[in-house]
């Protein structure tokens, strides 16, 4: 079974103490993890995605707008990756393998290419790691799965600002998308 790794919105404003729109220390905890993971599915050859938010500034279209405050925002410090993740993504930038993909949506899948990208490459597995794991990590694994991929969420390598959401997601991927939590 060919394999994938979604690295979905580990940015600055969602992960630094001054980011925009934090998780904070929950997801400054994970930062090990997600890099030694997204490591391990590059020396793997293993096809990895970074799925990152991206906004316009001033935007008052987009439905997120009268819901969170402006993050993510093109061409700012915000969307840059968090930490040595950031490193790893620079270094394995031109590896055909490693692929950045910006999306404006919770899902990864909402208005972009990602599917064309994973059934050309035969992939049926996808393995889920970054923030919110109540919003975009779950909006993604929804979709996943009704898009028939098995799905592998990391839970030491997911986070959320609200811990009761972070929670209740972990056990809705379990038991109502038959997500294996590793
Ligand atoms: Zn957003």
């Amino acid at each position: 079974m060919k394999k994938a790794l979604l690295n979905i919105d580990y940015t600055v404003d969602f992960v630094a103490d001054n980011g925009a729109l934090t998780c904070g220390k929950p997801g400054q905890d994970i930062e090990g993890t997600i890099v030694q993971l997204t490591e391990n599915f590059i020396a793997n050859g293993d096809f990895v995605v970074f799925a990152i938010d991206t906004h316009q500034k001033d935007d008052n279209y987009h439905p997120e707008s009268k819901l969170f405050p402006p993050h993510n925002i093109e061409g700012t410090e915000g969307r840059d990756l968090f930490g040595r993740l950031k490193d790893v993504y620079e270094n394995n930038k031109h590896n055909a393998q490693v692929y950045w993909m910006n999306k404006t949506r919770y899902s990864a899948f909402a208005g972009t290419d990602l599917e064309l990208k994973l059934r050309e490459r035969q992939i049926t597995e996808v393995h889920l790691v970054g923030v919110c794991t109540d919003i975009c990590v779950l909006h993604t694994a929804v979709d996943a799965f009704n898009k028939g991929f098995k799905v592998v969420v990391h839970k030491e390598a997911v986070a959320s600002f609200n811990q009761l959401g972070h929670e209740w997601a972990l056990g809705h991927f379990q038991n109502s998308i038959g997500a294996e939590i590793r």
